[in-house]
């Protein structure tokens, strides 16, 4: 079993995983672009873990949409994306985002992508720049 370990944006709320990743999911569900405000969610599905959180977990906020398995947890500060137990598949769920330590595998799967964002289906010619362009690029 390998140790991972994560905060939240504004610093809070961290944590340390022990345990490994079976699945890593980008979900393109219109759950997770209205949770994200994005195109898809993104990930990490660790079976038989143990989360234990270092700082802050009494900052942490948890939504579950009713009668399904779309759970967020977050930070109350910063609104950042966290891991959340979900018991019924004794997995925990890790936002790819939220790891410090290296993501460890590649995304297996991009999921309800027939309910995907439309504007997402066609980026790969969109102009790609290291940083924010200045007005005129
Ligand atoms: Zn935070
Ligand atoms: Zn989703």
């Amino acid at each position: 079993m390998n140790h991972h370990s994560g905060s939240c944006l504004c610093g809070a709320v961290s944590y340390e995983l022990l345990g490994d990743f079976q699945s890593f999911f980008l979900c393109h569900c219109t759950r997770c672009q209205k949770g994200t405000g994005s195109a898809h969610a993104a990930n990490l599905f660790a079976a038989d873990s143990r989360l234990t959180w270092l700082r802050g977990e009494s900052d942490i906020k948890t939504y579950q949409y009713p009668d399904s398995l779309h759970i967020k947890s977050f930070c109350q500060h910063c609104g950042a994306a966290l891991p959340v137990l979900i018991e019924s598949i004794n997995s925990v769920v890790v936002p790819a985002g939220s790891l410090d330590t290296p993501v460890p595998i590649p995304p297996t799967a991009k999921i309800y992508v027939a309910d995907g964002a439309p504007w997402f289906k066609n980026i790969d010619d969109v102009p790609s720049f290291d940083e924010l362009p200045t007005r005129g690029d």
